[in-house]
């Protein structure tokens, strides 16, 4: 896959892209990423890449013109093309307006060939980018950053770790937090991803699918630190019993943390009756309110 960021600050990205699973990714060449300067794509002396707002107001917008004449020199197919139902190429606008990014973009993002991130920056971009230019809008949170730069390294690395190898095991991505198996199903093998949709349940082992909830806690070594011990459940070494009490912690926390995504998500009955227990055990303490 690869990935292309089109910003005024291209040395912003050369932290987010040096470590980890994404340098690693670069590495193995499961993604390529090219960093373009948008001020390669003005024609005047001072590489002038923004305005002064139409009707007034505060602050400079970003000019159309260097963002279009950027993706026509990069040779993007056009928008109709791209908007076609089996286009693998994408071009986002990083806007606080956008649609809320999420683990699902992510994975449908993942899926692609080539996409396009256009980082703003001032009090935005002429909206004709985003009418015309870009396939959608994308906001990382319901907050103002001064630049698109951090959604648009938010987005790359939680796509890169969707890309089928980048991992190295296939399974953790499966039981991360909001992973929900279908969405993410193209990347795993055949077998667990048939196991999933046949069973609805999780594969015979210790760690359970996350089904779009929170994932369970993690603890390694040692076993007792400062007082402080790992649950016994874990050190039992019954597979079983290991994987249910991953799979309460995970819906208690989602519970406490996150209700709105049990609401999304279809329960199995293990699930309900986890849950069910989970509200027995909580009723004295509220009725001592
Ligand atoms: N006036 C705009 C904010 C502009 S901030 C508003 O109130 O909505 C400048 C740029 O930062 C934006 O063009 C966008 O590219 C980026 N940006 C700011 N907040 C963002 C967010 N939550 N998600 C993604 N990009 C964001």
């Amino acid at each position: 896959m690869k990935i292309e960021l089109i910003t005024i600050f291209p040395d912003f990205f050369r932290g987010p892209l040096d470590y980890g699973i994404v340098r690693r990714a670069q590495e193995m060449n499961l993604l390529q990423v090219a960093v373009h300067d948008l001020r390669q794509f003005t024609h005047d002396r001072h590489k002038t890449v923004d305005d002064r707002p139409f009707g007034g107001g505060e602050g400079m917008v970003l000019k159309p013109e260097p963002l279009f004449e950027c993706l026509e020199a990069l040779q993007v197919a056009s928008r109709e093309e791209r908007l076609a139902a089996a286009s693998r190429e994408s071009v986002v606008l990083l806007s606080a307006q956008g649609r809320p990014f999420d683990q699902s973009i992510a994975a449908e993002l993942s899926g692609l060939d080539r996409l396009l991130l256009i980082c703003g920056r001032y009090e935005g971009v002429d909206e004709r980018v985003a009418s015309h230019l870009a396939d959608r809008e994308l906001s990382i949170g319901d907050y103002v950053l001064s630049g698109g730069e951090l959604g648009a390294a938010v987005i790359l690395d939680a796509v890169t770790r969707l890309l089928p190898g980048a991992l190295g095991n296939e399974a953790s991505a499966r039981q991360e937090s909001f992973s929900v198996a279908s969405t993410n199903a193209s990347s795993l093998p055949i077998a667990a991803e048939s196991a999933i949709e046949s069973k609805g349940a999780p594969p015979p082992d210790s760690t359970c699918t996350s089904g779009g909830l929170l994932d369970y806690p993690h603890y390694t070594r040692p076993a007792n630190f400062r007082g402080m011990a790992v649950p016994d459940a874990l050190l039992s070494g019954n597979h079983d019993e290991i994987r249910r009490w991953r799979r309460r912690q995970a819906l208690e926390k989602t519970l406490r943390h996150r209700p709105d995504l049990l609401a999304k998500i279809s329960l199995s009955q293990e699930d309900k009756e986890i849950l069910s227990r989970i509200a027995e055990e909580q009723t004295p303490s509220v009725k001592r309110n």
